[in-house]
C-alpha cells in the first residue's frame, strides 16, 4: 500500500509525504496528522510545516509571500486536508475567507436559495464577492421603513398625549 492510489504524480512527492496521502476523486488527502484547523502538518528539518503548502511549493514553486493556499472548489476540492497542488491557488487572506464563508453558501440565514434571481453578487475591492439574498434585502428594506414609520408614529403620539395632557 503506497497510498498514491492511481494518481501517479503524487510520487513525484517525497516518498515519506507520498506515503502520507490518499488519493480520491483527484484530492490528495493527507492521513498524516492534521492541526487544529484541520491541515495536515509535517515536520520538515525539526519544524512543523503546513502540508498543503510544502507539496505546493515542492512540486510548483515557491508561494508569494503573505498569500494564502486556497483549496479551490471550483476545481472540485473541498478538503482542507487536500495536498494536491493542482488544487490549490496562492490568494489573498480576504479572497479566501470570502470563498470559504460567504462564497459557498448555497443558503441564506433565512433559508431563501442563493441561486438564480433571488441571489445578489457584488463584487468588494478587495477581489473577494458578497452574495446576498433578494429576498432578505427587500425584507429588511421594508423593516427599515416600518420602523422610520413607527418611531414618527410614537413621536407624533407623544405630542398627542402631552397635548392631551396639557389639556386635563
Ligand atoms: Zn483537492
Ligand atoms: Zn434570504
Amino acid at each position: 500500500m503506497t497510498g498514491a492510489g492511481n494518481d501517479w504524480s503524487v510520487v513525484r512527492l517525497p516518498e515519506s509525504m507520498a506515503a502520507k496521502v490518499t488519493v480520491m476523486n483527484g484530492c490528495w488527502l493527507w492521513t498524516g496528522s492534521l492541526n487544529n484547523k484541520g491541515y495536515g502538518q509535517v515536520g520538515v528539518g525539526g519544524r512543523v510545516k503546513l502540508a498543503h503548502r510544502v507539496a505546493y511549493e515542492l512540486l510548483i514553486g515557491p508561494i508569494p509571500e503573505g498569500l494564502q493556499l486556497d483549496h479551490v472548489r471550483a476545481r472540485g476540492c473541498e478538503h482542507k486536508n487536500c495536498v494536491n497542488p493542482s488544487h490549490l491557488e496562492p490568494v489573498t487572506c480576504q479572497v479566501n475567507n470570502s470563498r470559504t464563508a460567504a462564497a459557498t453558501k448555497t443558503h441564506c440565514v433565512n433559508g431563501h436559495p442563493l441561486s438564480g434571481t433571488n441571489l445578489i453578487v457584488k463584487r468588494r475591492t478587495s477581489g473577494g464577492e458578497m452574495r446576498n439574498c433578494r429576498i432578505c434585502n427587500l425584507d429588511s428594506a421594508r423593516r427599515l421603513r416600518e420602523k422610520k414609520g413607527a418611531v414618527r408614529r410614537y413621536k407624533t403620539d407623544a405630542r398627542a398625549r402631552a397635548l392631551a395632557g396639557a389639556d386635563s
